[in-house]
């Protein structure tokens, strides 16, 4: 599927934080979405708002998926492919998977994942809401102010996603 039969399939719309990508169409579970295109970047150091790890590198995420917000009970997930080119060498890929059925209209959403160190609060309203962004396993590590605001998702999301792909920050 290329990025422009994604792009019909779902769209960019307003979210309960900011931007948001929406489903124009019902997908089954385990149904591939679309894949994530964007610009590779194999400093690992690299880091921005938006990049995914792919590989031992980052990418950069070009719209639709650009958009996809951290939910506790996520909808989809990232699936990287990897396979060899006839000149053998290594391609990585970042495709969008549905976790379950998805309706029209519906948000996609993805769970970061993020390190303890990135965490920022979570506002996703899953009953099984973390409270925090940060991956199930690292929840214990999160220190936990008395209150504090909401942030937007696009806080250390770079740093995070780089964090979720093991390259580091
Ligand atoms: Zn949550």
């Amino acid at each position: 599927m290329s990025n422009t039969e994604a792009a019909g399939s779902v769209r960019v719309g307003i979210a309960q934080f900011g931007s948001g990508v929406f489903a124009m169409r019902s997908f089954r579970a385990r149904q591939t979405i679309g894949k994530i295109e964007g610009q590779r970047f194999d400093d690992p150091d690299y880091g921005s708002d938006y990049c995914m790890g792919l590989g031992e590198a980052s990418l950069e995420p070009d719209p639709p998926f650009r958009f996809l917000n951290h939910h506790c009970l996520p909808n989809c997930e990232l699936w990287e492919i990897e396979y060899e080119e006839e000149d053998g060498e290594a391609v990585f890929e970042l495709w969008l998977k549905a976790l379950r059925t998805i309706q029209p209209g519906d948000e996609l959403t993805i769970d970061y994942s993020w390190p303890a160190e990135a965490a920022i609060p979570c506002g996703c309203g899953a009953p099984a809401c973390r409270g925090w962004i940060v991956a199930a396993e690292e929840l214990d590590q999160v220190r936990r102010p008395k209150s504090q605001p909401l942030h937007t998702r696009r806080s250390h999301r770079g740093q995070a996603l780089a964090g979720l792909a093991g390259s580091g920050e």
